[in-house]
């Protein structure tokens, strides 16, 4: 058995020389290399992004939805939505491990969630068997592999799989919250109602003690029904996240002028940069999580409000994150039934 590069480089197939990540295309054969695993596929849980934009781009038609996604793997032997970018991670049961696997504790029929993007994992759909349009979640019959590098945790015998999933595929989030968030700070998290928003909302206020505020700014009614009814933010905000201007106002008012020390961005739409911008204070700091952040409006609009802040790409891995994530699910009651009700 051939030895590949821990990174994946030797499953690149086009442009050559790129990582599997940024490939057009990588190679998903499923004769591993020593240092691999093979996963027996169960169940996919789509970027919410990616997802997002699937089901718009085929008018929320399941049959549709299926053969682009079948078409997509196909192509480019890996999920990885053309439009965002972004993947998505799977659960499943590890069926071979190559010899110079490093992870020597890890056992053939173990279950394992993968912690790398679905964008960097070679995958081969034989079989989608349900598409819930309703949590992003996609059960298939088909094999996945990992490399050396690639991240992944053993499923908890407490929490119920398709819940685990459904956190982990969002667990650098709160963990990142964790990270920025200080006591007595000022925060909002954009787009707090949905599943990592939540997530957020909870660390945050548990980081700033009594003293600071979580400001949540949300869209749909329902979402903001759900949050007030869960009582885990100090200010809820109804607004439109790609109106920076109304964002604005209403953070200016709940904050008294005094704007924000930290802003997270947890939306799943496009153009939502400029609201956590002009919202945080100088010096303050913005972390993009949602995977429709564009670089470009984000550093040349904040350039262009002559706004000194820190603004962070939001990396899916933290040390710990898988840990602390379903640590939140096992602490928090109410996240844990809304979870189970959304997920299960
Ligand atoms: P989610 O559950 O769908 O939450 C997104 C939330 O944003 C929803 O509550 C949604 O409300 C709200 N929203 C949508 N449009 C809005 C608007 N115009 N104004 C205010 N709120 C709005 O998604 P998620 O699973 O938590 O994921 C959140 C983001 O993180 C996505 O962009 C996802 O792609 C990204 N992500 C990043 C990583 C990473 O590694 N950085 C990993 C996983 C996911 P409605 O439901 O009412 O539309």
């Amino acid at each position: 058995m051939k030895k590949g590069c821990p990174f994946g480089s030797h499953r690149v197939i086009e442009p050559k020389g790129l990582l599997p990540q940024a490939a057009n295309k990588i190679d998903n054969s499923i004769e591993i290399y020593s240092n691999e695993i093979l996963i027996d596929v169960l169940t996919l849980n789509i970027d919410s992004a990616s997802f997002t934009q699937i089901k718009e781009s085929c008018g929320n038609d399941v049959d549709k939805i299926k053969n682009h996604i079948l078409e997509i793997v196909e192509e480019r032997g890996k999920l990885q939505n053309p439009v965002t970018g972004s993947g998505g991670m799977l659960i499943g049961r590890v069926e071979k491990i190559g010899s110079e696997f490093p992870d020597k504790n890890l056992k053939i029929k173990d279950k394992i969630a993968t912690l790398v993007s679905l964008s960097a994992t070679p995958l081969k759909i034989d079989k989608i068997k349900k598409i819930n349009l309703e949590n992003d979640q996609v059960d298939i019959e088909g094999k996945a592999i990992l490399f050396e590098s690639s991240i992944y945790s053993l499923l908890p015998a407490d929490i119920p799989e398709r819940l685990a999933l459904a956190v982990l595929d969002v667990a650098g989030a709160p963990a990142q919250v964790s990270k920025l968030v200080k006591k007595g700070d000022i925060v909002c998290i954009i787009g707090g109602g949905g599943k990592s928003g939540i997530l957020c909302t909870y660390q945050a206020m548990k980081n700033i003690k009594k003293d600071g505020k979580v400001i949540v700014v949300e869209y749909s009614k329902e979402n903001v029904q759900r949050l007030k009814d869960m009582k885990l933010a100090d200010e809820i905000i109804i607004a439109d996240a790609t109106k920076p201007l109304e964002v604005y106002k209403k953070v200016l008012e709940k904050t008294e002028g005094k704007f924000c020390d930290v802003t997270i961005n947890n939306v799943n739409v496009p153009n939502t940069e400029m609201s956590s911008i002009l919202i945080t204070k100088d010096g303050g700091t913005v972390y993009f999580f949602s995977m429709a952040t564009s670089f470009t409006k984000a550093a040349l609009g904040a350039e262009g409000v002559g706004k000194d802040i820190t603004m962070i790409i939001g990396n899916g891995y933290t040390k710990g994150h898988a840990e602390l994530t379903l640590q939140i699910v096992k602490e928090s009651k109410i996240i844990r039934e809304t979870f189970e009700k959304l997920y299960l």
